[in-house]
C-alpha cells in the first residue's frame, strides 16, 4: 500500500463540543460511511494492530479511580503485589512475541514511579526492545526527568488516559486532576515519545461528556498515535460495579466518531471486549477500530481468549498489521490546521 495523501481538512484540532455531539448523533449509516471513508483513506481496513498487555505491578494503588479494582481505596481491591522481576517480564514478552504480538505494553498501578522503580522499568524496556518488539508503558504521572529517562531507554509509547470529559472527571477521580493528566501527556510528547491516550465509555457520563473527551483528545497539539476506547468493565467492589450497561450501538458511535476526528490514529478496542459479541466487534472494526489487545487478561480484568480473537479475525477476513503497515497511519507527520502552542498540553 502506498502512503496516503494527507488531506489538510481531515486533520483538525479545532473541534467544538457541540460539533462533536452532532457527529455522534448522526444517522448511523451516515456516521459509519464517514468513518469508513477516512479509515480507508489512511489505513488498510483489513488489518488490525495486535498488542499484549502485562501488569508488571498489580494492586495497592493510592489513586481512587472509581472504575479500577487496583485502587487500594476500594473495598475488595486487588491484592497488592511487588514490581515483577525484569527476567520474568522478558519471559512474558518472548511468549507474546511467539504468539504474534508486535507491541508489548506494561502497566504498573502507581500514582507515579519512584526513581528505583524506574531503573527496573528502563531495564524492562531495553530488554523487550532487544526482542524486536515495540514497547509501551503506563506508570502514572511523569515529570520531564522521568519522560527523558524512558525515552533514553528506548520507549516507543506512553499510555496515560484522560478517561472522560473535564466536566465529568471529578465524579470519577479525586486524587489527581485533569490538568495533571494533561501535564503528563505534554511531558511525554515533549520527550519525543508517542502518545497513547483515550477514555472509558459507561461510567455514567452523558453524550456531552463523551463529546468533550473526544474534543479534548483531537484538539491536543498532535493527535495521540493510539486512542484506546474502553467499555467499562463493571467490577464488583468498585464504586462503578453496578453502573448502567451501555448499549453496543452507543459504543460503536464513539469508535466511529474517534475515527473521523483522528483519522491517522490507531483507534483501539481496549477493555470491555470480553462480553462483546462477534457482531459488536465487527461493527467496531467497520467503524474504524484497528487495534486490539490480545491475551486472556487486561491488567486485572478478563479479555477474550486468543483463539476466539483468531477465529473472529479469520471469519472477518482480517489479519494482524505488520510494523510497516502500522507506520502508515499514526507515525506519519500530521498536518495541523489549528496549531496551538505546546503550552496547551499534549
Ligand atoms: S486506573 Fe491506574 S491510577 Fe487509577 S487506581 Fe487504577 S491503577 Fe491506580
Amino acid at each position: 500500500m502506498t502512503a496516503p495523501k494527507v488531506t489538510q481538512s481531515d486533520i483538525r484540532h479545532d473541534w467544538t463540543k457541540e460539533e462533536v455531539e452532532s457527529l455522534i448523533r448522526l444517522p448511523f449509516p451516515e456516521l459509519m460511511f464517514r468513518a469508513q471513508t477516512l479509515h480507508h483513506r489512511y489505513f488498510d481496513p483489513t488489518k488490525v494492530q495486535i498488542s499484549t498487555l502485562l501488569s508488571i505491578k498489580t494492586g495497592g494503588c493510592p489513586e481512587d479511580c472509581a472504575y479500577c479494582p487496583q485502587s487500594a481505596r476500594h473495598e475488595k481491591g486487588v491484592k497488592a503485589e511487588r514490581l515483577m522481576a525484569v527476567e520474568k517480564v522478558l519471559t512474558e514478552a518472548r511468549a507474546a512475541k511467539a504468539a504474534g504480538a508486535g507491541r508489548f505494553c506494561m502497566g504498573a498501578a502507581w500514582r507515579s514511579p519512584k526513581e528505583h522503580d524506574l531503573d527496573a522499568v528502563c531495564d524492562m524496556i531495553k530488554g523487550v526492545k532487544s526482542l524486536g518488539l515495540e514497547t509501551c508503558v503506563t506508570l502514572g504521572m511523569l515529570n520531564t526527568n522521568q519522560t527523558q529517562r524512558l525515552k533514553d531507554a528506548g520507549l516507543d509509547y506512553y499510555n496515560h488516559n484522560l478517561d472522560t470529559s473535564e466536566e465529568f472527571y471529578d465524579t470519577i477521580i479525586s486524587t489527581r486532576t485533569y490538568q495533571e493528566r494533561l501535564d503528563t501527556l505534554a511531558n511525554v510528547r515533549d520527550a519525543g515519545i508517542n502518545v497513547c491516550c483515550g477514555g472509558i465509555v459507561g461510567m455514567g457520563e452523558d453524550l456531552s461528556d463523551r463529546a468533550g473527551l473526544l474534543a479534548t483528545l483531537a484538539n491536543l497539539p498532535k493527535h495521540p498515535e493510539s486512542v484506546p476506547i474502553n467499555l467499562l468493565v463493571r467490577v464488583e467492589g468498585t464504586p462503578l460495579g453496578d453502573a448502567e450497561e451501555v448499549d453496543p450501538i452507543t459504543f460503536v458511535r464513539m469508535i466511529a466518531t474517534a475515527r473521523i476526528m483522528m483519522p491517522q490514529s490507531h483507534v483501539r478496542l481496549a477493555a470491555g471486549r470480553e462480553n462483546m459479541t462477534d457482531e459488536a466487534h465487527a461493527l467496531c472494526f467497520l467503524a474504524g477500530a484497528n487495534s486490539i489487545f490480545c491475551g486472556e487478561k487486561l491488567l486485572t480484568t478478563p479479555n477474550p481468549a486468543e483463539h476466539r480473537d483468531r477465529q473472529l479475525l479469520s471469519s472477518l477476513g482480517m489479519t494482524p498489521m505488520v510494523q510497516s503497515e502500522e507506520d502508515m497511519g499514526s507515525l506519519r507527520p500530521q498536518v495541523a490546521t489549528n496549531t496551538t502552542t505546546e503550552a496547551l498540553h499534549a
